[in-house]
């Protein structure tokens, strides 16, 4: 952490749900409205959008950092996941929130923690083809975090499309008292969707990686004008090869909603990619709205 980056005294760190009911209570009683970040941290600007958002929507925001290690599978990358607890705190002060929330495991999971939450439907393919229990495990954690800070909003990244509607459908299902609001994805210039894991580029796959973004951003604007699912799909699988992605777990198209197939697009979509550079797997996704 360097000096331009210290945390002010006054801001609070949360280690337990008791801490952390004592803020948003207090700011409820002040009649505040509260928001919440959930993040697993190694925070960046994508991350402070939904601080920025979360600002604008309420009067307190409160960002919680666990990473979360149910929704990481077996050969997955809980233990190497970067952990920057407090260059994440300063820049949340700095970003203008007003506390952070960061439980132990042993805190979020105590010994004898028997509990899943499964969202069926939207959790199914895409992601949740690959990363089999990743949506349970999300659930489950954002339902315990909305439980443990009872917020008025809480606010999702968009960059992660599945996961907000998984969420989305959750809360729904559960009758969940809060807003669930998605923000747009914050990109590089060079078009790259921020993501922590793009610390695990080289150099090389760094220059390629933005041909994620803009395959999609061209398949987008063909399946706007009604080119087949199909096509499309082809074409994008093979620009990404091309292009020196390893492999693609999946692109496809989905209804924005539902997240049903759809094989020509005639209500608003999404296409939506996973893909690996090397050893790192990316995600993105983009709108397509038909002309
Ligand atoms: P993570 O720490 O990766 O679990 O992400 C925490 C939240 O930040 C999730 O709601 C993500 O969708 C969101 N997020 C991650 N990257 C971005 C980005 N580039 N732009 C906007 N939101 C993002």
């Amino acid at each position: 952490m360097n000096a331009a980056m210290t945390l002010p005294s006054t801001f609070p760190i949360c280690r337990s749900v008791a801490a952390l009911r004592q803020y948003v209570g207090e700011w409820h009683r002040q009649g505040l409205r509260v928001a919440l970040v959930p993040t697993m941290g190694a925070l960046h600007a994508g991350h402070l959008s939904l601080v920025a958002r979360g600002l604008h929507l309420a009067d307190r925001v409160v960002t919680s950092v666990f990473v979360n290690p149910i929704q990481f599978g077996p050969k997955e990358d809980f233990a190497a996941y970067p952990r920057r607890e407090a260059e994440d705190a300063a820049l949340l002060a700095k970003a203008g929130a007003h506390a952070l929330y960061a439980p132990t495991v042993d805190v979020m999971y105590p010994e004898g923690f028997s509990t899943t939450v499964t969202v069926d439907g939207v959790s199914e393919g895409l992601c949740g083809a690959f990363r089999p229990g990743h949506f349970a495990g999300v659930a489950t954690v954002v339902s315990k975090l909305l439980l443990q800070a009872g917020p008025d909003v809480a606010l999702f990244g968009e960059k992660d499309y599945q996961q907000l509607q998984v969420i989305r459908r959750m809360v729904r299902d559960l009758d969940i008292p809060v807003h669930i609001e998605g923000v747009p994805t914050v990109r590089e210039a060079d078009g790259l969707a921020l993501s922590s894991r793009n610390a695990y580029l080289s150099a090389e796959q760094r220059s390629v990686a933005p041909t994620l973004h803009q395959t999609l951003a061209t398949a987008a604007d063909h399946l706007a004008k009604g080119t087949a699912v199909d096509t499309e799909v082809a074409w994008g699988t093979s620009q990404l090869l091309a292009a020196g992605f390893a492999s693609v777990d999946y692109l496809e198209v989905r209804d924005a909603v539902t997240l049903k197939p759809v094989s020509v697009v005639e209500r608003p979509a999404r296409i939506l990619v996973a893909a690996y550079l090397g050893k790192t797997r990316l995600i993105d996704n983009q709108a397509v709205v038909p002309a």
